[in-house]
Order: structure tokens, then C-alpha cells, then sequence
């Protein structure tokens, strides 16, 4: 009798990412990831174990068959793992980077019980970049040709965030004639106003995946702005059969604090959108105005803070502090945008919470007051709660504060639309199955239903929404 012993797949280390050096990309905004080499992918993707019920794809909002393309990966077929993700996912070189991939399909890899999780965001954007170019009708429609655009099934989509980008992609590519009004002059929401260049590369990304659905025959109108140029009502007189809200909530929330109007205390909405959308890191080619700061503070925990930190660093800051009333460890960011942040030299002011700016005398932010926090007790949602220690308080320099405490709905739209029913937050109550409103054939996703979140879900939020768009109008998936 023959004792055979199960051998267990030796897991290779993950392969890493290359990145700038900190101190070099401290002080530029190129993008700090370099993307991974065929033979890294390679060997990234062999370290899969192809698990036959895999995990991973339960974790991603819209259900990339992430197995299948990690496979092709492994066996050097790029543009066939291309076809796959594209076959659910219209923008994996965006959300290659940015999705928070480790508490999505990272997050339940199998492999997190003993190792490392298969780097599947690192694959999806390296796949991504290498056949970005490919004829976007082949892609999506998965058929050879463009598909025909039946210019009776009109869909308007309201906002040009991840969430409106993937129902144009959903429906277009199934024959649609969709059609995105925008308020500002560039299309992309968060992704070409929110989030830095340095992250995210706005031509060579952002506009190339944008790029593939106007091949598509996807209609862009800018500087259209809901419930002032035009309403849904319009939309449906002008013959549009399905209208989708995705207007996100880009109204800042402040700390309400004494000494909040002085010169230098910022949104992180307006910095940010000054910095990216204004192109103010460019200046003299753009001459929009942005205070650089010297001694910066920046409040919040979430990408938002970091983003605005490191921004504030490449604009030549001598110090940057992100001021946090809970532990690091607490902090709601990418893991990967706070360990980059650390290495690029921010400071941590954590368990600290501001309680006053104060002026130089002349109008202008000189110092914040900062309250010592400790954690206490879990409260209902199982999270700790910071509380201040009594008494103990210190001040910090700063001419330029950054507050990215989180964000509301903006009322544009909504106080125009009166028959939109709002939950008690304002968001706007949607179906969970179908995305659809209090209107029939309105639909609305992403940030403006579920509150601030992540563009996976503001996407998977719009692949529902367009499925049901279609299967009303007879589409077969
Ligand atoms: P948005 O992206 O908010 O787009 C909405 C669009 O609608 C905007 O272009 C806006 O101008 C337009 N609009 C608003 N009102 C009107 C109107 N009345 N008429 C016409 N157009 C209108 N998520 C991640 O997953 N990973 C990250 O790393 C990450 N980093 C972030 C960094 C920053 C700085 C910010 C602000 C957010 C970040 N997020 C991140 C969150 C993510 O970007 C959002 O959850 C996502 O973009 C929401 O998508 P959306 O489609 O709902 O709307």
C-alpha cells in the first residue's frame, strides 16, 4: 500500500508593486504607482490557486469573473483577460486603481487565511493599460461590430460619475442611444475632480476609458446642470424614455468651529477641485489661484484627507498634518494611499480633534487648537468612540487647513425634482433591486443614494439600475 502525502501549492510572495521613491514623488504629481511588467503580471497571476467556487468575485459590486481573467493572465493571453473583465466592468484601468480592493475581492481571497491575497487590482489595471486602446465596440459588445444605436431607446443620464459612466456603457453597448448631461466642463466626476492626478492620470486614463464610450456613440453635453438648465420633466418631453440621477453628494460638510471663515481654511471639494479639475499643480500653464501653504493640517481620516494631504506636500508644503480624532489603525482610507502618504513624510495627528482656528490678526488662519482624544467604549455600530480628555489641549501652526470631514447631498437638483422622494439623510430613496425612484423610469446610484462610498459601488449601483433599463426595453442580457 502506497501512503501518498497531499503536497500544498508552495505560494510565491506577492509580487510587488514598483512605485516613484517617496522623496522623488513627494514633490511631483506623476503617478506614484509604475504599473506591473508582463512577467510580473505573469508571475502575480500564477500564485492563484483558481479556486472552483472563487471567492473573490463575490466580493466585487459588479462581479468581474476575476478567476477567468486572472487565468488568461497566467498563461500570457492579455487580451483575452481584457475581454473578460471588460465583459462586466467598462473602466478597470480606473478602478484597477483606485477600488479599495483590499476589503472587496482582495479582501476575500482565499489566499488571506495563510498569505498574501492574489494582487487582483494590480492585474485588473495592468491588463487594463496594455489593450485601453482596443476598438471599444469589440469590447463591450463582445460581437465583432459596433452595435446598431436605435435612437428610440433614449436614456439621459444626470451627473458623468463612475455610476452614469457605467450605465452608458451597460446600454450603449446593447444598442441605446444614452446621452450624459454634466454641470461642469469635464466629464468623470470625483475621478477628474476629486481625485489627484498622482493617483489617477486624467488624460492617459480618465479620458481613454471615457473615450471608449463616446466609440460607442455616448452623447456628452457639459455645463448642463439639473433643475436649472433643464429637469427630468424635460428630459422626458424631449423624448427620453429612461433617466438615470447620478449627481453623487459633492456638498462639503464642515467642523462648524470658530474661525472656520478665515483665509486659508478650505474644503477639501474646493482645494481639491481647484488643484485637479483648475490644474493649479500647473501653474504658469494654468493660472487658477490656490494658497500652497506652508504649515498645512488637514482633517479627516478617509481618501479624501489623504489625496488633499499629499497634494498639499507636491505643492511644496514644509509640513503636513492630518488631524484625525481617532487611532490610525481607525482610519477609513486605502490602506495603500495611507502607507504611501506616511513614506511621502505627512505627519499623523491622531487622537486629536480641532476645536478653534485662529487668526494672525489680519484675517488670515495662523493656528488651530487641537483637543486630545482617547478611544472609549464600542458604541451601536461595534466602532469605538473618541472622547476628549478634559483639559488637555495644545495649539499647531498652520496657514492652510484642509477640512475633509465628509460630504451631503447638493440640492441642486433635488429641491427641483419635488416628486423625488428623499430618505431622512436627502439621499434619494432608490429600489435595492432595480435602482428605480418615486418616478417611474427614473432611476438614480452611486453617492447620491447611498451617501459618500466608493466607485465600485457607485458603479455597481449603475450596472443594476441600466440592467433593469434594459430588460424594459426587451433587451436579452
Ligand atoms: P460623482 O463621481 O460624485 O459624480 C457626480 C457628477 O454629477 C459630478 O461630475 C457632478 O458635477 C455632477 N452633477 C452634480 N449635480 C449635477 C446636476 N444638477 N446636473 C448635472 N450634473 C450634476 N472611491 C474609491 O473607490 N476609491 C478611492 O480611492 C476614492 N478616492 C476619493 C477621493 C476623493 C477626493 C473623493 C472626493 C472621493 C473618492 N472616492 C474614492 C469616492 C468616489 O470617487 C465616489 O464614491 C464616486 O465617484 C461616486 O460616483 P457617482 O457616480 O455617484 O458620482
Amino acid at each position: 500500500m502506497t501512503t501518498a502525502k497531499k503536497t500544498k501549492k508552495q505560494i510565491a510572495p506577492r509580487v510587488p508593486m514598483p512605485n516613484q521613491p517617496a522623496e522623488e514623488r513627494a514633490r511631483n504629481f506623476k503617478e506614484v504607482a509604475l504599473g506591473y511588467t508582463k512577467e510580473m503580471a505573469m508571475q502575480e497571476a500564477a500564485r492563484c490557486l483558481n479556486c472552483k467556487k472563487p471567492k473573490c468575485v463575490q466580493g466585487c459590486p459588479v462581479q468581474v469573473p476575476i478567476a477567468d481573467f486572472i487565468a488568461e493572465v497566467a498563461k500570457g493571453n492579455i487580451e483575452k483577460a481584457y475581454s473578460v473583465i471588460k465583459s462586466t466592468n467598462s473602466l478597470p484601468a480606473i478602478c484597477g486603481r483606485v477600488c479599495p480592493q483590499e476589503i472587496q475581492c482582495e479582501g476575500a481571497c482565499i489566499l488571506n487565511a495563510k498569505d498574501q491575497p492574489i494582487a487582483i487590482g494590480r492585474l485588473e489595471r495592468y491588463v487594463a493599460d496594455e489593450y485601453m486602446y482596443l476598438d471599444a465596440c469589440d469590447l463591450i459588445s463582445a460581437k465583432p461590430e459596433c452595435p446598431f444605436i436605435d435612437e428610440e431607446k433614449k436614456v439621459a443620464c444626470i451627473g458623468s460619475g463612475p455610476s452614469s459612466l457605467t450605465v452608458a456603457g451597460y446600454l450603449a453597448s446593447r444598442g441605446c442611444k444614452v446621452t450624459i448631461f454634466e454641470a461642469l466642463h469635464e466629464v468623470g466626476g470625483v475621478l477628474v475632480y476629486g481625485i489627484p492626478e498622482f493617483r489617477l492620470p486624467k488624460e492617459d486614463v480618465v479620458a481613454k476609458e471615457v473615450g471608449a464610450l463616446k466609440d460607442l456613440q455616448v452623447d456628452f453635453v457639459t455645463n448642463y446642470v439639473g433643475g436649472k438648465t433643464f429637469s427630468i420633466e424635460d428630459l422626458k418631453e424631449q423624448g427620453y424614455k429612461a433617466v438615470f440621477v447620478g449627481v453623487g453628494a459633492g456638498l462639503p460638510r464642515f467642523l462648524n468651529i470658530s474661525g472656520e471663515n478665515l483665509c486659508g481654511v478650505f474644503s477639501a471639494n474646493e482645494y481639491l477641485t481647484r488643484v485637479n479639475l483648475g490644474r493649479a499643480y500647473d501653474f504658469p500653464n494654468y493660472d487658477t489661484p490656490i494658497i500652497k501653504g506652508r504649515k498645512v493640517t488637514v482633517y479627516g481620516g478617509g481618501n479624501v484627507a489623504m489625496d488633499a494631504a499629499r497634494t498639499a506636500q507636491r505643492l511644496g508644503a514644509e509640513t503636513v498634518h492630518i488631524v484625525y480624532r481617532r487611532t490610525a489603525d481607525a482610519m477609513p482610507a486605502r490602506l495603500e494611499e495611507l502607507e504611501h502618504a506616511v513614506e511621502e513624510g505627512i505627519i499623523l495627528e491622531v487622537l486629536a480633534n480641532p476645536i478653534e482656528f485662529k487668526s494672525d490678526g489680519s484675517g488670515n488662519l495662523a493656528s488651530v487648537t487641537l483637543q486630545k482624544m482617547k478611544m472609549g467604549e464600542p458604541d451601536d455600530s461595534g466602532r469605538c468612540r473618541p472622547l476628549p480628555i478634559e483639559g488637555e489641549t495644545y495649539e499647531l501652526e498652520t496657514d492652510l487647513a484642509v477640512i475633509a470631514v465628509g460630504t451631503r447631498p447638493n440640492p441642486v437638483l433635488l429641491e427641483n425634482e419635488p416628486d423625488l422622494k428623499l430618505n431622512k439623510w436627502g439621499y434619494i430613496e432608490a429600489d435595492q433591486e432595480t435602482n428605480e425612484t418615486s418616478i417611474p423610469d427614473v432611476y438614480a446610484g452611486g453617492d447620491i443614494v447611498t451617501g459618500a462610498a466608493t466607485v465600485i459601488l457607485a458603479m455597481g449601483a449603475g450596472r443594476k439600475a441600466a440592467q433593469e433599463i434594459a430588460r424594459r426595453f426587451g433587451i436579452e442580457d
